[in-house]
């Protein structure tokens, strides 16, 4: 079994350093990916300082994976090497339960296999894209259109498709006011998914500090939460809400910016309980939804989309000394929009 280059975490909150790792031997329908590029999702902090509870490690981060197929299985058919791939957070799936059959494998009855921080059903554990390799099944391996580079692709596969899912299927669109809270990873991509779609597009960010790039990204407006007068401002305004916000929110105060029958849509998971007050949603027919990342086809849908519409992500690239440095710059909010690990710069241990 082949050796590469990784970046883990040893232990709950401990700093990620460079290391090696093995990766499985070739089934017949797995592809090995040389990654290019792996963005930083929030959730990979909350994992590697545990918190949304017990973890695994040592812990290889990493669910925005951008590479190229660099070896295939026998009985491999999608893909050749040479090719432009993702992956995204799902590594497997039973593929035989009514969700994985619908392509929304994320509710797979069996329990989809997280692509690090999880156990494969050989109980084997996952690790993920801060790695200069990554072993798949070609079934949880997307196509990345040509008209999309790898770094600007890498966050499509989590912040990208995290954010489309629910604009889809809430009809973000032409007539429909859409707004976004919190302008960073998933946030930037909701405004130009949402934008692309043809809403009009608010950002309720805490300050107006980055009021000129969220216009730039497509937003027709932009509102200061920390601004109570402001925010009661716009009560009854939106029919979608999608909220990114990675820390608890006061829901109610949010709920009420919707017009009767919208929705607010939940996407960011902090790990504390909110609180709703059932006057919030019976008021005008609310509905409070959640959201969880997206199935295998509509990942491949959404970067097609976001190929069509010229959309990838706003980066910044790191080099993997920098990583560390970088998840604290994330949760102060220091970020436009997406760190990503050019992962050639990991050192062997
Ligand atoms: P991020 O880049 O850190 O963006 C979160 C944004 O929330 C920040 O840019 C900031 O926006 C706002 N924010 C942060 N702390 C805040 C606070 N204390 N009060 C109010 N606003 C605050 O994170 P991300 O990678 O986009 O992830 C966002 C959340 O989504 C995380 O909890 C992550 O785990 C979750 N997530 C969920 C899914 C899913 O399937 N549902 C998938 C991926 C990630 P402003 O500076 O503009 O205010
Ligand atoms: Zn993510």
């Amino acid at each position: 079994m082949p050796f590469v280059a990784a970046l883990s975490s040893p232990s709950a909150g401990a700093p990620l350093e460079p290391t090696t790792i093995e990766t499985r031997a070739l089934r017949d329908d797995d592809v090995c990916i040389d990654v290019k590029f792996a963005g930083i999702c929030h959730s990979d902090i909350h994992q590697v300082r545990e918190e949304w509870g017990s973890a695994i490690f040592p812990m290889v981060p990493g669910h925005e994976i951008a590479g190229v197929v660099s070896e295939v299985g026998s009985g491999v058919t999608r893909y050749k090497v040479g090719d432009r791939v993702g992956v995204g957070c799902m590594v497997d799936s039973c593929g035989e339960c009514e969700f994985c059959k619908d392509g929304e494998e994320q509710f797979c009855a069996k329990g989809s296999v997280a692509t690090y921080n999880g156990r494969g059903y050989d109980g084997e554990e996952t690790k993920g894209g801060y790695s200069q390799q990554v072993v798949v099944s070609e079934r949880f391996a997307v196509r990345i259109p040509e008209a999309l580079e790898l770094d600007v692709a890498a966050p499509l596969l989590c912040a990208g498709i995290t954010t489309y899912t629910p604009l889809k299927r809430w009809d973000a669109g032409p007539g429909r006011k859409v707004a976004v809270i919190g302008l960073g990873g998933l946030g930037h991509m909701a405004v130009k998914i949402a934008a692309a779609m043809g809403a009009e597009v608010t950002v309720l960010s805490r300050t107006l500090a980055k009021k000129e790039d969220g216009l730039a990204l497509g937003a027709r407006s932009y509102g200061a939460t920390e601004d109570a007068d402001a925010l009661a401002g716009l009560a009854k305004s939106f029919d979608v809400i999608i909220n990114t916000v990675s820390a608890n929110l006061p829901m109610d105060t949010y709920l009420r910016l919707l017009r009767p029958l919208g929705v607010l849509v939940n996407v960011g998971l902090p790990s504390d309980a909110w609180t709703v007050s059932p006057g919030s949603l019976v008021g005008g027919s609310r509905v409070l939804a959640g959201s969880n990342i997206g199935g295998i086809p509509a990942t491949q849908e959404m970067l097609d989309f976001c190929a069509q519409h010229g959309i990838g992500s706003e980066i910044e690239t790191i080099s993997a000394e920098a990583v560390n440095e970088a998840y604290d710059r994330v949760v102060a909010g220091d970020v436009r929009y997406r760190f990503v690990i050019d992962t050639a710069t990991i050192a062997v241990a």
